[in-house]
């Protein structure tokens, strides 16, 4: 039997999953969330999400994939690889981790059916620079459907960000009272650094960019998501 009072939370520790969370403890009367272990160089990021998710009263369940998803190279678990900075002229920048988000959703669709759940959150947004092609839309459309196909199941994956861009994410943390918890306690940083991180890795960059759009227009910002 499902049951759709409950939902689990892809949960990385970083804004865009640490918004969901929220996200879904507003709409759903009881959150799980799941956290991978994919050989991000950075041990720090799985401890922010252990102590948000703590803090937000969600039980903390860590799946060890590394040996799976480091079958892609990349600069994210490689530490050979010196990061890109800038996305290259062709092709995707090396912090692209091949098939990260199948690899979750997949691993977090069986947990959430051994838990009796069929709502799944997961912070993943095509509004990004990145783009990755695992943030997409049309990806997660496709995926929800191979994945009540493989296990005669309900799922519906809900995508709270796919549309925002990163200053309107913001502006939902705002509105679900969590605007300092995430601008303070998760951690985006590709090197690393938890809060406003270390200002020049894409993903740092991205974020602050964000934060001052966000910041330099709060109100009309707000008004673009209330109804999320
Ligand atoms: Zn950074």
């Amino acid at each position: 039997m499902t049951d759709r009072s409950q939902a689990l939370v892809v949960f990385s520790g970083g804004q865009d999953s640490t918004t969901c969370l929220y996200w879904a403890l507003k709409h759903f009367k009881e959150v799980h969330t799941v956290t991978f272990a994919y050989g991000q160089k950075h041990a720090v990021e799985i401890e922010a999400a252990r102590q948000i998710a703590e803090k937000a009263g969600t039980d903390f369940h860590l799946t060890d994939i590394t040996e799976i998803a480091s079958t892609g190279k990349n600069s994210l678990t490689d530490r050979t690889i010196p990061m890109d900075e800038e996305r290259p002229g062709s092709g995707w920048p090396n912090t692209f981790v091949p098939g990260r988000n199948l690899f979750f959703l997949s691993i977090a669709a069986v947990y959430a059916r051994e838990l009796g759940i069929s709502d799944i959150v997961t912070g993943v947004s095509q509004t990004d620079f990145s783009g990755y092609p695992d943030c997409r839309d049309s990806f997660i459309r496709s995926l929800n459907v191979t994945l009540n196909l493989a296990m005669d199941w309900q799922f519906v994956i809900h995508t709270p960000l796919m549309w925002l861009d990163k200053a309107q994410t913001w502006a939902l943390a705002d509105r679900l009272g969590v605007f300092d918890i995430v601008r303070t306690e998760t951690v985006t940083c590709y090197n690393g650094v938890p809060g406003d991180g270390c200002g020049h890795c894409p993903s740092c960059r991205l974020r602050n960019e964000g934060l001052e759009k966000y910041l330099s227009d709060r109100e009309n910002i707000q008004l673009s998501v209330s109804g999320i």
